[in-house]
């Protein structure tokens, strides 16, 4: 695997301009970290790649790039407080939101009762000694 790896990294090395194997500009750096801060959402954290678009006009608890951060079980909160000041429009689509969450808590708390760790071993390279 990680020959392949290795393979795969000199084909795409060879493939790319020399231009691109730079140091980024204090501009082009603080523009990536950036991203990062703007990919925290309400409910937790976007995971859709750098440099990419929301594709989904920001329907964060459907989709299936986001990341649900467990301190947000709280979603009950507002759909009472939706309710109480008669905002039904809100409270029907807060409820789809809930279910939605509660699906993906469901898989989050599935993903770590199920996690062991995985004992891969030092690779050895070849020649690199
Ligand atoms: S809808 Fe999906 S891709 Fe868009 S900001 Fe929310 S989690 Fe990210």
């Amino acid at each position: 695997m990680i020959k392949s790896y290795r393979t795969f990294l000199d084909i795409r090395r060879a493939d790319r301009p020399a231009a691109e194997y730079r140091e980024p500009t204090e501009q082009e750096w603080d523009e990536f970290q950036k991203h990062f801060e703007l990919r925290k959402v309400a409910l937790g954290t976007c995971g859709r790649p750098y440099g990419t678009p929301c594709a989904h006009e920001h329907a964060c608890v459907r989709c299936p790039m986001l990341r649900v951060d467990p301190q947000q079980r709280r979603l009950g909160d507002r759909i009472e407080e939706a309710r109480a000041n008669g905002w039904l429009g809100e409270v029907q689509e807060l409820q789809i939101s809930l279910e939605a969450a509660r699906n993906k808590l469901a898989s989050l708390d599935r993903l770590t009762r199920n996690r062991t760790p995985v004992t891969l071993g030092t690779p050895i390279i070849p020649g690199a000694y």
